[in-house]
């Protein structure tokens, strides 16, 4: 049985290991495929490819999307998009620069609150990555001694409706379905009710966002727990959604997110790939 894992993050957005390293750990954790899912950008695939076919694993090229629904944020996972497409690189462009922009205000705030903090800290702890992240604020943050690791610095300060929050520039959901398909991409919803986008994803909005063009759900993720699975899976079943198990590797940034935690099932990822070549994308 192939082991498969479709949401991973490399240091060119939240994660802590460069691509190519994602992949040696991907061989490490005897995966026999990996996509690699930085967000909003898709600098890292090309080192990921490389160091991919170096070690005979085979790679699946993706990205995973901010967007917004009511002003709650939700992660969309693109696979396949073609790198070289106009609209999403310009769209991309404009999500990336939201990201870097407010760092300042929350360096700003968290000074405010007694840790003292500047926009070059975050940047340095970022390492130049195109995609400037809370996850690099709070790397910052416990640089400076101020908290003891990325969890706390989002439970207490960063996290949405935290003291230190600041929102940024996203595109809606169903303006990043249409992205990614026009790229000839997949589009397939990231952990659709973990965290905070429970309440903004019910199963009549779902079904509007199907008409748009979603065409699938990470099911099996950390953040659902086995009941929140099941109902997702009975949902997903009922609509005939591609559904998919994923780790949400960050790294050393998410400790309870090892490669292969969670797995897709091999012909889910046939299916996968099978729309993919047929509207041109790229793997
Ligand atoms: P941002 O991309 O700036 O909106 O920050 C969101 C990212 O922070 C997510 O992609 C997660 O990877 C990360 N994140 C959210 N909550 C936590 C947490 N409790 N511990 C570590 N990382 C987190
Ligand atoms: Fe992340
Ligand atoms: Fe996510
Ligand atoms: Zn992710």
């Amino acid at each position: 049985m192939r082991r498969i894992d479709l949401h991973t993050h490399s240091n060119i957005s939240d994660g802590t290991l460069s691509p190519a390293d994602v992949i040696a750990a991907a061989v490490e954790a005897d995966l026999d495929v990996v996509a690699l899912t930085d967000h909003d950008t898709l600098d890292g695939l090309p080192e990921a490819r490389k160091a991919a076919r170096h070690y005979g694993v085979e790679f699946l090229g993706g990205l995973e999307v901010s967007t917004e629904h009511e002003g709650v944020s939700v992660h969309l996972l693109g696979y396949g998009v073609r790198p070289d497409d106009a609209d999403l690189a310009r769209e991309l462009a404009k999500v990336r620069e939201g990201r870097s922009g407010r760092i300042p205000a929350m360096a700003a705030l968290l000074s405010k609150f007694g840790m003292p903090l500047d926009a070059q800290d975050v940047l340095k702890q970022a390492g130049g990555a195109p995609s400037v992240g809370r996850p690099h604020v709070a790397d910052a943050m416990v640089a400076r001694g101020y908290v003891a690791d990325r969890r706390e610095a989002f439970d207490c300060w960063l996290d949405e409706g935290k003291p230190a929050y600041v929102g940024r520039y996203t595109p809606s959901i169903e303006r990043g379905i249409e992205l990614i398909r026009g790229a000839g991409g997949v589009p397939v919803l990231a952990h659709p009710w973990g965290r905070h986008s429970r309440d903004a994803l019910s199963i009549n909005y779902l079904e509007q966002l199907i008409y748009c063009g979603l065409e699938g759900l990470e099911v099996d993720h950390t953040d659902h727990d086995e009941a929140t699975r099941a109902e997702l899976r009975a949902f997903g079943a009922a609509m005939n959604l591609i559904m998919t198990g994923s780790s949400d590797f960050h790294g050393a940034g998410k400790p309870d997110n090892p490669l292969g935690c969670n797995l897709t099932a091999p012909e889910v990822y046939d299916e996968l790939v099978g729309r993919i070549e047929a509207r041109g994308g790229v793997r």
